[in-house]
């Protein structure tokens, strides 16, 4: 059944508590914490001018960073603060706490249309651990929950559950914002009843974080087209040479039965023949995680359905971008998730590059619904410069992917029906 959403509310001078995604990247400058990509931030606007319209008086939470229930001040929120004010050209105030009496002094001061940011919802641990007592405290301050942060959904937090639970049982509404609207609709309503031909596009690094999606998949799209490393696994399971390149040995069962499941369905189900390789060589440093570092030597393209073992696959080669390019000019819905390869190497982004122009292409030459699921594609597409040039780019990183698995996310089960 469909969710409330902010445009069935009646909330002239009714405090609305908002859950947003205010997760945005902070760096010190001259001793003062800088916003350095305020997307985030951006992606709320409708939302809120909205809900100003409305009359609502706009009580803000969100979190910022892992402060893990302290205090930390360089995961404040009050820098949030001050830019949404710039952004919506009003006054915006901030509570130094997100609970307690002073913040249900500033609540009550709200005019219809003011706002009201609290500070950052983990500096208390009760906030993870959707501590009943602590939701209590936080909805002293709402009549109307709305949540608009989709990539916090996933999570049966206070702010994203909790409280949402308590203001319905005082038969309270609560309701989705614009932004996780548009979330519901393209990664449910529309892949529920694709147009056709619908083609999926899995990459990224692992099978096992994806084989529940290609599972529900299987049962929907007409084409899967298979890239990033989690290729190396299915190709191992084939009997093929993988080389040095990253694959889960015991993961090849799950491979093998999602072919097999393919086939039984009459899913197209492509994976690389060819790719690019390189020669990974040891060096004396280590990454942030102490794993030694390697050179990703001499990049090659390999035609051979085998990778010698010396080799490692780092990209899709380019007779698999062009077969892949041309399924996807076709295409009447695309699903996107993951990249093609480390496209994070300008050396080896070309494979990702080329599926994002293809998808770019079924989006403005072939008329197709194209969504990309959150996390590294979206970044992919971005750097590429072509994130405007889709149907939908997701906010939700894990959220994303387990909304598409066909999990029900707790911040949205919460929310009111219509
Ligand atoms: P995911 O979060 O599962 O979508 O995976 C994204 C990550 O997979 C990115 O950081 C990529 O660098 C990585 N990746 C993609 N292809 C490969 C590959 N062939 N070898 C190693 N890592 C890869």
């Amino acid at each position: 059944m469909a969710k409330l959403t902010v445009r069935d509310l009646n909330v002239n001078g009714k405090r609305v508590f908002m859950r947003v995604d205010y997760n945005v990247p902070l760096d010190e400058k001259d001793g003062q914490m800088v916003i350095t990509d305020e997307t985030r931030i951006k992606e709320t606007l409708p939302t809120l001018r909205l809900l100003i319209e409305k009359g609502a008086r706009l009580i803000l939470a969100a979190h910022l960073g892992r402060p893990k229930g302290k205090r930390e001040p360089s995961m404040s929120l009050r820098p949030v603060a001050a830019r949404l004010a710039e952004l919506l050209g009003c006054k915006v105030n901030f509570a130094d706490d997100c609970i307690g009496e002073k913040v249900e002094k500033l609540a009550k001061e709200l005019p219809p249309g003011g706002i009201l940011l609290l500070e950052n919802v983990r500096y208390y641990n009760e906030e993870e651990a959707n501590d009943p007592a602590f939701a209590e405290k936080l909805a002293k301050v709402a009549d109307v929950y709305v949540n608009d942060a989709f990539g916090a959904a996933h999570r049966a937090h206070a702010s994203t559950e909790g409280v949402a639970r308590i203001v319905a049982k005082r038969g309270g509404q609560c309701a989705a914002g614009l932004l996780m609207e548009r979330e519901l609709k393209f990664l449910g309503d529309e892949l529920d009843k694709p147009a056709r031909p619908f083609v999926v596009i899995l990459g990224g690094a692992k099978v096992s974080d994806k084989i529940k999606v290609i599972d529900r998949l299987l049962d929907k799209a007409d084409t899967i087209l298979i890239g990033g490393a989690m290729a190396y696994t299915f190709k191992l399971a084939q009997g093929f040479k993988v080389g040095q390149s990253l694959v889960e040995k015991d993961k090849t069962d799950v491979a093998l039965a999602a072919l097999d499941k393919a086939k039984k369905r009459g899913v197209q189900f492509l994976l690389p023949t060819d790719n690019t390789c390189v020669t990974p060589v040891k060096t004396d440093k280590l990454d942030k995680k102490g794993r030694p570092v390697l050179d990703l030597t001499n990049p090659r393209t390999n035609a051979d359905a085998n990778i010698p073992d010396s080799e490692e696959g780092v990209d899709i080669g380019p007779a698999t971008a062009a077969k892949y390019g041309e399924v996807l000019r076709s295409a009447k819905t695309v699903l996107w998730n993951g990249p093609m390869g480390i496209f994070e190497d300008k050396r080896f982004a070309v494979g990702t590059n080329a599926v994002a122009q293809a998808v770019v292409d079924a989006t403005q030459k072939n008329g197709a619904k194209t969504i990309i699921g959150g996390g590294d594609s979206v970044k992919a597409l971005n750097k590429a410069g072509l994130g405007d040039k889709v149907t939908f780019m997701s906010t939700g990183g894990g959220a994303s992917l387990e909304f598409l698995e066909g999990a029900v996310l707790p911040g949205v089960a919460a929310l009111s029906e219509k």
